[in-house]
This record gives C-alpha cells, structure tokens and sequence, in this order.
C-alpha cells in the first residue's frame, strides 16, 4: 500500500477531529471525532453517534459527511480521519487516529473515490488512498 506523509492541512484536520471529539465526548456515547476537508478546502467535522440499539449507531465520519452534503451540497472528499477519544478508565489518554471501519471505506468511496484517508502507521499517522483501504469494493456491476 502506497503511503505518504503527513502535510500541514493533514495535521491541522487530526486537531479538527480531536478538538471536536474532546468537547463532546461522552463515555459509551461519543468517543471518535471525525474531520473531513472538503474538494474546495473547507473543513467539516462530526462525532458518531453510539445507540442503546447498537446496529443504530452511526460513525463520526457518516456525521461529518451529512454536514456536508446538508449545509452545501456534494463537494467530494479531498482528505479524512477519524480519532478515538479513550474511556476514563483507560491508562493512555492519548486521542489517536484509528482506521475507518468496512462501512465507512465504503462511504467515503461512494463520495469520492479519490479521496485521501489518514490511517495509524508505523508509529505515527500516514496517509493512504481510499481505493487502497477498499480492494473489490462492492458494485452492483460486474465489471467497473
Ligand atoms: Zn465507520
């Protein structure tokens, strides 16, 4: 998988996230913040939405993309992450980047199959393309 480093906008997308997860974290409710930068560069950010019905939450990145599509309108996916904010009970209280989980790989894609996605590397975060963290993404055609 093709990586690259982290630029100046990257970084201040990860503060996004973890500035927005910090001021609404709720043990067991919200614990990931999403930020998102938008194609024409504005920057858009989300907390998930956790459900006493699990299979009814919704992640910080799904959150932040509605806001989106909501306030503007469609306007791809230049770059995304997400950070966990870590229970109480948790020794490193350290807010870190964390992966997209399979649904939202799939999301980002239907949004913006170009877009960038900063993931956990090898001791700090990376980022990669989305086409490379979703191989064989689902289509209802045989042959994209
Ligand atoms: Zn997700």
């Amino acid at each position: 998988m093709n990586t690259s480093a982290l630029t100046k906008e990257d970084r201040a997308l990860i503060a996004a996230a973890t500035d927005a997860i910090k001021r609404r974290y709720r043990n067991d409710w919200q614990e990931v913040g999403a930020a998102l930068r938008t194609r024409d560069g504005r920057v858009f950010t989300g907390v998930n939405l956790d459900a006493y019905l699990g299979r009814m939450a919704v992640c910080a990145e799904a959150v932040a993309l509605g806001k989106v599509v909501t306030d503007l309108g469609e306007r791809g996916i230049h770059t995304i992450v997400a950070v966990r904010h870590p229970p109480p009970d948790e020794k490193d209280q350290t807010v870190g980047v964390v992966s997209p989980c399979g649904a939202c790989r799939e999301l980002i894609w239907d949004y913006d199959r170009n877009a960038r996605v900063i993931v956990p590397g090898n001791g700090s975060p990376v980022v990669v393309a989305i086409a490379d963290l979703l191989p064989n993404k689902y289509s209802r055609e045989r042959n994209l």
